[in-house]
């Protein structure tokens, strides 16, 4: 099993700070990243996933735990010691340096030869298309360029591991979406692990091979992009991803019975008093009659493609529905209308508190 494992974080502790002002900035951390994944670290600001990439890279030491690499422990090598290697979100690159230099710096350093270095370099610009300006100074080159040599830089010396610290977040919204598309390519065509630090929840969900969702120095849950939308084990991860609805509450012997009195059908759970979630595009609308329950709607928002269309339920707790727009826009709903709210059968979830 340790042969698919790249990194493992072993109850890893980081603080900063002594007595009354320590910040605990990681609490017990323990995580596998297999090889050859691309993993994201996802969680608000402060919720110290910068700090564990910077134990990862060696940057900083925890306070307590192991961190392995490949099963080796790599807890007190220098960083220049382990075979990972990061880009930062301002790319740090020489700007005195050609496109080709910034390249080949890593490897000179390294003491390859010259005839290594310089089909290294080129197979790196090929990598990242960046052959046609192989001469041109870093300095004179825009954010998105000046990104793919940062990533051609980290790759050449064949790292194991990436660690990426918010790389995009210096990039306008178009060039990002392609530097997304771009970044997943270069993993999967070096099959390196990549190891992706961000706080945008869209970024995480169309990237990732798994997620590892962070709040205050904890790892709240870690799966696939489908498992932490459709499954989210607690009240942050299902709120930090996406929107949602919650509906508490009480388990009984046939289901769950929401608050509003009518009994509902979701995973087990050991807790008495539990809160329901239900994303906004698995609920339906129906007549009145049909219906799992009863609502009044209380606002419509129009999209364009969507429609959210807000709703109470008796007992007053509030849903929203995503509702595909009709074509010609017109959802023949109205607010302060009576209908009936279907839940896709399987869509309820329990979550731990
Ligand atoms: P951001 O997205 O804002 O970078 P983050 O999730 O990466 O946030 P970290 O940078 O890992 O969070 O910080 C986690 C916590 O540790 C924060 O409370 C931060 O203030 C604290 N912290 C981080 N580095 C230091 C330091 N060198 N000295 C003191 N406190 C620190």
């Amino acid at each position: 099993m340790s042969q698919t494992i790249a990194i493992s974080a072993q109850n890893v502790i980081k603080a900063f700070g002594h007595g009354e002002h320590a910040v605990r900035a990681l609490d017990d951390v323990s995580l596998d990243i297999r090889k050859g994944e691309f993993f994201t670290l996802l969680g608000p600001s402060g919720c110290g996933k910068t700090t564990l990439l910077r134990l990862i890279a060696g940057f900083e030491m925890p306070s307590g735990g192991t961190i392995l690499l490949d099963g080796a422990d790599i807890t007190n090598l220098p960083p220049n010691k382990r075979p990972v290697n990061t880009v930062f979100q301002s790319y740090a690159l020489f700007p005195h340096l050609t496109v080709a230099q910034n390249v080949a710096f890593g490897l000179e350093m390294l003491g390859k030869s010259k005839s290594e270095v310089s089909a290294r370099v080129a197979e790196m610009l090929a990598l990242v298309k960046l052959d046609h300006l192989a001469a041109r100074k870093t300095s004179q080159l825009s954010g998105g360029q000046q990104q793919r040599v940062a990533l051609a830089r980290a790759l050449a010396p064949q790292p194991k591991v990436l660690l990426l610290d918010e790389p995009l977040s210096a990039l306008d919204l178009k060039l990002r979406k392609e530097m997304q598309i771009e970044l997943k390519r270069l993993q999967l065509e070096t099959g390196i692990t990549f190891v992706f630090v961000t706080h945008d929840q869209e970024e995480a969900l169309t990237m990732s091979d798994r997620i590892g969702v962070m709040s205050s120095g904890h790892l709240q849950q870690v799966g696939s992009p489908k498992e932490i939308y459709t499954r989210p084990r607690n009240r942050f991860v299902a709120s930090f991803i996406g929107e949602t609805n919650f509906l508490p509450a009480t388990r009984e012997a046939l289901g769950y019975r929401l608050d509003c009195g009518i009994v509902v059908q979701a995973p087990a759970s050991q807790a008495q008093r539990v809160t329901l979630t239900i994303r906004p595009e698995q609920l339906r609308l129906v007549p009145e009659a049909e219906g799992d329950v009863p609502v009044k709607i209380t606002n419509l928002v129009y999209f364009g493609t969507d429609t959210h269309c807000h709703m109470s339920l008796p007992d007053g707790t509030e849903v929203v529905a995503r509702l595909q727009s009709p074509s010609d826009g017109e959802s023949g709903l109205q607010v302060g209308q009576g209908i009936g709210l279907r839940f896709l059968p399987g869509a309820l979830q329990v979550l731990e508190e």
